[in-house]
């Protein structure tokens, strides 16, 4: 579905869409996309709500198989590109053990498209030659992310589901050696009518994120391509989807 500005998604993922007979959608994907499905379209929401049970995944497997099987045209429609931090990959494994055709439709990533939109740069020449993009929410169980490893990386660093350890990740980064004053800044629904975001350094970000009470889905951006938000800031074209 791209980041959030309709207008983001590719021609193929249009025209998924609007040939649809089920669409199982995530959350974050702009509900004007799925507007355009046809009218006999079956619309399943397995997003997770703040405060509500989410789906078990398995669930959602179960639900994308049944409706293959029933011989269904169905569209897994996920916000950004749905094999960056989209359980995109796990659920296309499930669809191969059972045999089922896909085809995967690629989209833009927040990761990088949704910088674009606050000004921001993925890679300058002059200020950083290369990104990474992680999570800051590790699954349970699973190792926690290596701060100190990703705090000597040069270029830029991007993170996703972060925001509850905002403060954290900033002070482990410092601690294990990044200058307090390195840019970083935050992008609440990046590509959205509702975009909002702020800039600062990794020793003020977090307290200037909770002022202005920014939180998930965001992403956070940290080196000195952030110092070029404000030069290359612009207003979008919205453009409507038909
Ligand atoms: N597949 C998605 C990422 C899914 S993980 C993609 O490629 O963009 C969910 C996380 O992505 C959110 O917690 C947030 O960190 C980030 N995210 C997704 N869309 C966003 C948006 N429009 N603005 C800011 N962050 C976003």
């Amino acid at each position: 579905a791209g980041p959030g500005d309709t207008g983001l998604i590719t021609v193929k993922g249009l025209h998924c869409i609007q040939s649809a007979d089920v669409i199982v959608h995530d959350r974050l994907v702009n509900p004007e996309l799925i507007a355009q499905a046809p009218d006999h379209c079956e619309i399943i929401n397995v997003g997770k709500e703040y405060d509500h049970h989410p789906i078990p995944q398995a669930e959602i497997n179960q639900i994308l198989v049944r409706q293959a099987q029933a011989g269904k045209q169905v569209v897994r429609l996920k916000g950004g590109d749905p094999y960056v931090f989209g359980r995109g990959g796990e659920e296309a494994e499930v669809l191969v053990q059972h045999g089922i055709k896909f085809e995967i439709v690629p989209g833009i990533s927040s990761a990088i498209g949704g910088l674009a939109y606050a000004g921001i740069p993925v890679t300058h020449r002059h200020y950083a030659s290369g990104f990474h993009v992680v999570t800051g929410h590790t699954s349970q169980g699973n190792e926690q992310q290596n701060w100190q490893r990703l705090a000597q990386l040069e270029g830029t660093l991007i993170i996703l589901m972060g925001m509850t350890r905002l403060a954290e990740i900033c002070q482990q980064l410092v601690q294990y050696g990044k200058s307090p004053a390195t840019p970083a800044a935050v992008i609440m629904h990046a590509s959205h009518p509702k975009q909002e975001s702020v800039t600062g350094t990794l020793e003020t970000l977090a307290l200037k994120a909770e002022e202005r009470d920014l939180h998930a889905p965001a992403l956070i951006v940290i080196g000195d391509v952030v110092n070029l938000a404000t030069t290359l800031s612009f207003s979008p074209t919205w453009e409507k989807v038909s």
